[in-house]
C-alpha cells in the first residue's frame, strides 16, 4: 500500500513501459456493430485525446478499458491482464483505471469526504484515517479541501468534477480515464476542471481523455484519435492532427468544432 507521502503524486509506472494493448478489438451491442477493429497502445505517461461525432463510439471504447463493457473480439490487456469473460480480478483492474465521468457521479447522500474515502476503504481496505488523509490531501490538490464536508449538491459544477477527479486519484490508479469531463459545465468551470487535468499530466499520469476541447488537446495530447462509426479513423501528434488532417470526415469533423 502507497505510503501518506506519495498521495498527492500519481503512481507512475516506468516510462514508456505499454499499459494498455488493444488488438483487433471489436464490440456489438445486440446486431449493432458499435466498435470495429480498435487497435491501440498506449504507454506508460502518455496522454491521448479521442474525439470524434456523438455516437462514434468514443464513451464506448474507453468504458471497455475498465470493463464497464465487454468487447466480444480481439485482444484488450491492462499492466499486462487480458481483460476477458473469466477475468476474476476486475477490482483490481478498476482499481488501477480511475474514470472520471460527464456527470460526476458522486454520491449526493454522502459527504465529499465520504466519497472520496469509499472506495478506499471497502476497494482497497484501508484503514479509515489513512484514507481520509489521502483523500484531504487530494481535495487540496484540486484545490477545495474547504469543501471535504459539504455534500455534492453545495458544490457548483467545476467543484464537482474536481471532486470526482480527486475521488479518481484516491484509489492511486496508473491510468485515468476521461469521458467529455467538462462537456456539462458552464464556460466559467471548464477552466479550473481543465486546469486540474494539466496539472495531473504535467505529473506524469497515464491519460486518455474524451473531449473536444481542442485546446487542451493541443496541449496536452501526445497524440490525438479520431473515431467515427465505431471505427478509429486517424491517428496523430495534435500538431498534423490538427494541420494536415488526411481523412475527408476528419477534415469535416473539424471545420465543425473549429
Ligand atoms: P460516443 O461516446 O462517441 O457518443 P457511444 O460510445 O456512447 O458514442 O455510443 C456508440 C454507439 O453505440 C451509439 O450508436 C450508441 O447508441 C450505441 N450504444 C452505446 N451504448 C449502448 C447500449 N448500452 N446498448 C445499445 N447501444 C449502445
Ligand atoms: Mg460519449
Amino acid at each position: 500500500m502507497a505510503g501518506n507521502k506519495m498521495a498527492g503524486k500519481p503512481n507512475k509506472s516506468s516510462q514508456g513501459e505499454t499499459v494498455i494493448r488493444i488488438e483487433a478489438m471489436h464490440k456489438w451491442f445486440g446486431n449493432f456493430h458499435a466498435l470495429k477493429n480498435i487497435d491501440l497502445t498506449v504507454k506508460s505517461g502518455e496522454k491521448i485525446v479521442i474525439c470524434g461525432p456523438s455516437g462514434s463510439g468514443k464513451s464506448t471504447l474507453i468504458r471497455c478499458i475498465n470493463r464497464l463493457e465487454e468487447h466480444q473480439k480481439g485482444v484488450i490487456n491492462v499492466h499486462g491482464t487480458d481483460l476477458t469473460s473469466d477475468l476474476k480480478d476486475i477490482e483490481t483492474i478498476r482499481s488501477e483505471v480511475g474514470m472520471v465521468f460527464q456527470s460526476f457521479n458522486l454520491f449526493p447522500h454522502l459527504t465529499i469526504l465520504e466519497n472520496c474515502v469509499l472506495a478506499p476503504i471497502w476497494v482497497r481496505k484501508m484503514p479509515r484515517k489513512e484514507a481520509e488523509e489521502i483523500a484531504m490531501q487530494y481535495l487540496e490538490r484540486v484545490r477545495i479541501p474547504e469543501q471535504a464536508l459539504k455534500y455534492p449538491g453545495q458544490l457548483s459544477g467545476g467543484q464537482q468534477q474536481r471532486v470526482a477527479i480527486a475521488r479518481a486519484l484516491c484509489m492511486r490508479p496508473r491510468i485515468m480515464l476521461f469521458d467529455e469531463p467538462t462537456s456539462a459545465l458552464d464556460p466559467e468551470m471548464i477552466k479550473e476542471v481543465l486546469e486540474t487535468m494539466i496539472s495531473l499530466a504535467e505529473d506524469g499520469m497515464t491519460m486518455i481523455v474524451v473531449t473536444h476541447e481542442m485546446g487542451f488537446a493541443r496541449k496536452v495530447a501526445n497524440r490525438v484519435i479520431f473515431m467515427d462509426a465505431g471505427e478509429i479513423v486517424e491517428e496523430n501528434d495534435p500538431e498534423t492532427f490538427f494541420n494536415k488532417p488526411k481523412s475527408k470526415r476528419t477534415k469535416l469533423f473539424l471545420s465543425q468544432i473549429l
